[in-house]
């Protein structure tokens, strides 16, 4: 446990200003920044202080958006991700404007709705090298990309690798009317197999599920992405760090 400096004490919590919302060590806040035209800081709170005057001031571990990261923000980055950093800093509680949550990648891709308060985190991120934690990344696709939760991909039923639309020609309209699909290296082996094939061959259950499944909506193709995301991680991985020098 860390010791309280004389004249301080720790709180269990802080109301912020104007509001019933109540901030406690472990909560992720907003943050006003100096520049108001600016998005709000996004902080990690992990300790609450008063001192002898009462003026109170938060332990914080800041998040960065990817635009804050000497990296910059790539393609494959969602739009509401941040990275938990190793920069900590101690602020007055009233630059907190509000809280927000920060999801695990996995049960952000499961939200039904985002909401303005809703980001995600799946990377630690070293401030003073620009360096990740994870350092590997599974990716998809011909491209080769990692997974950005904000992009339709449409899976492979021959290779179950799975696709950016506009990287096999189509657009997101017709991915997203898609019943089936076969990547062209697959449908190359699908149409050898088939020819083969005296007698016709009635589909499977698990491919009636799948059809159905892939009809629904977008949400349920970025999570089918994710579970394989896992599956795939040993496999075709690529090194965060150098992906960045990759792209540029
Ligand atoms: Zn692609
Ligand atoms: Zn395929």
């Amino acid at each position: 446990m860390a010791k309280t400096k004389p004249g301080r004490k720790d709180l269990d919590s802080y109301t912020i200003k104007g509001t019933n919302k109540v901030v406690r060590p472990g909560d992720c806040v907003l943050m006003r920044p100096s520049d108001t035209d600016k998005l709000p800081y996004v902080a990690l709170v992990e300790k609450i202080e008063a001192d002898h005057r009462n003026s109170v001031k938060v332990r914080v571990r800041w998040y960065y958006r990817p635009e804050e990261s000497i990296g910059g923000r790539r393609q494959f980055h969602g739009a509401k991700e941040l990275f938990l950093s190793d920069h900590y800093d101690v602020q007055s509680a009233h630059t907190i404007e509000g809280k927000c949550t920060v999801h695990s990648f996995k049960n952000y891709s499961k939200l039904e709705n985002v909401g303005a308060e809703d980001y995600f985190c799946r990377f630690e991120y070293k401030a003073s090298t620009g360096g990740f934690t994870p350092d590997r990344v599974a990716v998809y696709c011909k491209c080769e990309m990692p997974y950005n939760p904000d992009d339709l991909m449409v899976q492979c039923e021959g290779c179950k690798d799975w696709f950016h639309p506009s990287c096999t020609g189509m657009s997101i309209e017709e991915a997203k009317k898609l019943d089936h699909f076969l990547c062209s290296d697959c449908s190359s082996d699908d149409d050898a197999k088939r020819s083969m094939n005296v007698f016709p061959v009635s589909p499977s259950l698990e491919a009636k599920v799948e059809t159905k499944r892939r009809k629904s909506a977008e949400k349920i193709l970025c999570l089918h992405k994710l579970e394989a995301s896992f599956n795939y991680l040993v496999q075709v991985s690529v090194c965060v760090n150098e992906l960045w020098e990759m792209i540029l």
